[in-house]
């Protein structure tokens, strides 16, 4: 068999047309998580849990821009959704007292649009530039004059007789954000003066995040109870705060509003979010993958058919993750299982089956 061809075997097909702001697990905000949001950021460096190297450098910037009086450097902040970028900026804001005005790179389509925003920021403010990556060529050109002098050209008319006009701007901090800080021009990374890169959090870390938002939200939850969530919260607090929602509601529906441990592994069974994180989409993939061609190597559109997903779901919806975890590898003969994905749903690979022949040589037999 060719394991590039379609097939038309399915495992466990899912509906199909999965979308990352559909999952529970996607790091993604939603309607409801804008909502909430607000009330559960850290207001402050000392609230920020996790990240304690950012946190000590950032603390450096901050005091000695305050120190001197000044306005702090423009900062650029790297890392996945979810990891806390636009909750740093509005504390860099706060701790130095100024105000912030939050936009993002797909909205500053034309220079004059960023034109716009920056010749009506004052002294001091804060600019929190999400998706920096995805901003317009000509702007990003207008930005570089703005981070470094303080000053952009205005063009005004068309064609031969097309003027520049200089325009003063007042000191500000631009905080860019981004996640794929290899997608910045090198002149544009070149000129912040501080640049972070965000990690994932440790189950510890996120344990303390869900305990903290439990405070706030008004919800009695256990240490092994806030441990459940952490451990399938895929190094994400946006994912954790979103778990303990639902499982705060499972709680107090089934088990009088107290989250123990118990309590947080059925209502998170309910949403079929298993202990590693993975979620309906995610298992449907491995499942095919170890039920179906043997732990691979399969190509990607053969995979796609059998879960009943587009390619472009399974490469960027649900792979980046399997592959994080060290459940699946990509190779230039198609995707393999490691060993760990075998032990996670609990099957035994075809070589180590009695008389099984199959997969010798794909990680020693
Ligand atoms: P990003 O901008 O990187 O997508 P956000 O700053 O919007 O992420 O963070 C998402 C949510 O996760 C916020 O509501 C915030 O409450 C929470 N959060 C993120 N980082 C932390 C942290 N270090 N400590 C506590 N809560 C955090």
């Amino acid at each position: 068999m060719n394991w590039d061809e379609p097939t038309e075997t399915a495992a466990g097909p899912l509906q199909g047309g999965t979308d990352e702001r559909d999952r529970l697990v996607g790091p993604d905000a939603d309607g409801e998580d804008t909502a909430v949001e607000a009330a559960l950021r850290p207001k402050d460096l000392a609230e920020f849990v996790g990240q304690e190297r950012v946190r000590e450098q950032l603390d450096l910037v901050l005091r000695a821009a305050r120190a001197r009086g000044a306005t702090a450097d423009h900062v650029l902040l790297s890392g996945a959704p979810g990891l806390g970028k636009t909750t740093l900026s509005m504390i860099i804001a706060a701790e130095m007292g100024a105000p912030i005005r939050i936009t993002s790179g797909p909205a500053i389509q034309h220079a004059g649009d960023l034109a716009a925003i920056l010749s009506s920021l004052q002294e001091g403010e804060v600019l929190f530039l999400d998706e920096i990556h995805r901003m317009s060529r000509p702007a990003e050109e207008m930005l570089y004059m703005a981070m470094e002098d303080f000053r952009v050209d205005v063009i005004v008319g068309k064609g031969p007789g097309a003027t520049a006009i200089p325009l003063e701007l007042p000191p500000f901090t631009l905080v860019g954000a981004t996640t794929r800080a290899g997608l910045l021009p090198p002149p544009l990374r070149d000129r912040f003066g501080f640049t972070a890169h965000m990690e994932f959090y440790a189950p510890g870390e996120l344990e303390r995040v869900i305990h903290r938002s439990a405070g706030l939200l008004d919800v009695h939850i256990e240490a092994d109870g806030a441990a459940e969530i952490a451990g399938r919260s895929r190094g994400t607090p946006r994912i954790a705060n979103r778990l303990l929602r639902r499982v705060r509601d499972y709680a107090q529906v089934k088990a009088d509003g107290v989250v123990t441990r118990e309590t947080a592994a059925q209502a998170l069974d309910v949403y079929e979010v298993d202990v590693r994180g993975l979620d309906r989409l995610d298992r449907a993939v491995l499942t095919a993958l170890l039920k179906l061609f043997g732990g691979g190597p399969v190509g990607l559109s053969t995979l796609a058919v059998a879960v009943g997903e587009e390619r472009e779901t399974v490469e960027e919806v649900a792979e980046p993750f399997l592959v994080r975890e060290g459940l699946l590898a990509r190779t230039p003969r198609g995707r393999i299982a490691t060993p760990a994905a075998w032990a996670h749903l609990g099957l035994t690979p075809p070589h180590q089956q009695a008389g099984g022949a199959g997969q010798q040589g794909l990680f020693g037999a």
